[in-house]
């Protein structure tokens, strides 16, 4: 199997495949327990949280363990919390991931207000629309993407933090795709909120992070058994978490270069197939994703061929490519619904190597051919 849709979901990082196979098994307590089985489980997860805040750039304090990233982003745009932070507009743009998109289209209908800053056909956000938004609206929280999930984009967050900030605005990342891809360091790009989501670096589904700089502003989600200190209540997943430290100490580890040096020679060589085009590549973009346009072609109809021969890529995101949806993002660089359905996505990782690419181009030619 070649597997090329690190986007949407990663295998396990190997490290916690050795905690699958050696440990996991006796670590089921509940960490909230009073009896030693809970305690030395709770017990490292406090080092769990202080190590990956370290790695984040951020106090643990400010760190609380969710389901994933559209938990944690529903909890920042959850109605309460928005209220405690007299918030009733919100900043965002159309090339969002759903989980914020869906989320602000239900605040609509509750009556904020929902201000849609443009792109340019590179994804590249209107900075001035933003800056005339801190200027002229009440109270906000501008929320954007860190990375792009489908073009792989990187959005000039410390510059945006700093244009909105002046004006005491508040700021919501969602930082799913740069985990493992930039550096991070939270405090330093200056944001108020980020999530993130486990599974897209090789840890488990289900397990998730919110990073809140004021963590006695946040409103929770749920309401329960004191968990989080009351802001994620629920039954510690203590081996999510688990799993969560190992697959961040692994993506430390990652070659970006050489993720890049692959990235680079697939848009090298399918140029050559065909009437092929890249998109957004005159943004920064992250080293591994690559969102390619095979004119004239059916995406759906390239993913199914390949699959065929054990190939695995995607369109998109995970969440519409059942549906086989053109991509929301693709059509909102402004392209037709016909170039958006030409587009696939091919994602890499760490363990991609110069011959998968190789294959992949190889089976593209015979798409080619028909
Ligand atoms: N945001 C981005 C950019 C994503 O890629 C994803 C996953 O597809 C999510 C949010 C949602 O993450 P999860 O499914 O873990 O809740």
């Amino acid at each position: 199997m070649i597997y090329l849709d690190h986007n949407a979901t990663s295998p396990y990082a190997e490290s916690v495949k050795e905690f699958i196979q050696e440990e996991m098994v006796n670590k089921w307590a509940n960490p909230s327990s009073e009896y030693v089985e809970g305690a030395v489980l709770s017990d490292e997860i406090k080092l769990i949280r202080a190590q990956i805040a370290d790695g984040l750039g951020c106090s643990p304090k400010g760190l609380i363990f969710t389901s994933g990233a559209t938990e944690s982003i529903n909890t920042v745009l959850s109605q309460a919390n928005l209220k405690k932070l007299g918030v009733t507009n919100i900043v965002s743009s159309s090339l969002e991931h759903h989980a914020t998109l869906d989320r602000l289209k239900f605040l609509e209908t509750e009556g904020f207000k929902i201000h849609w800053i443009e792109n340019d056909q590179e994804g590249r956000l209107n900075l001035t629309q933003i800056e005339n938004c801190a200027t002229n609206l009440g109270h906000c929280l501008f929320t954007f993407l860190y990375v792009n999930n489908e073009i792989g984009t990187i959005n000039p967050i410390k510059e945006i933090s700093s244009i909105v900030r002046k004006h005491g605005h508040l700021v919501h990342i969602d930082a799913v795709q740069a985990l493992g891809k930039l550096r991070l360091n939270l405090e330093e790009i200056d944001v108020d909120f980020a999530s993130f989501s486990g599974h897209k670096i090789g840890a488990f589904k289900g397990i998730g992070l919110l990073y809140c700089s004021e963590i006695k502003n946040l409103v929770p989600l749920v309401h329960g058994g004191g968990q989080e200190r009351g802001y994620r209540p629920g039954t510690l997943n203590y081996a999510g978490i688990k799993s969560f430290e190992l697959a961040l100490n692994d993506a430390k580890k990652w070659d970006l270069e050489k993720i890049q040096a692959n990235r680079d020679y697939l848009e090298k060589k399918i140029k050559d197939l065909g009437e092929v085009s890249i998109n957004a590549t005159l943004n920064q973009r992250v080293c591994n994703t690559s969102n390619i346009a095979l004119k004239g072609k059916s995406s759906k109809e390239i993913l199914s061929q390949l699959s065929r021969k054990d190939i695995f890529i995607s369109t998109g995101s995970a969440c519409s490519s059942g549906s086989f949806e053109p991509s929301h993002v693709i059509k909102a660089l402004g392209f037709d619904k016909q170039y958006a359905s030409s587009c696939i996505r091919v994602s890499i990782s760490n363990s991609t190597t110069k011959e998968d690419i190789e294959t992949l181009i190889e089976n593209l030619k015979q798409v080619f051919t028909y």
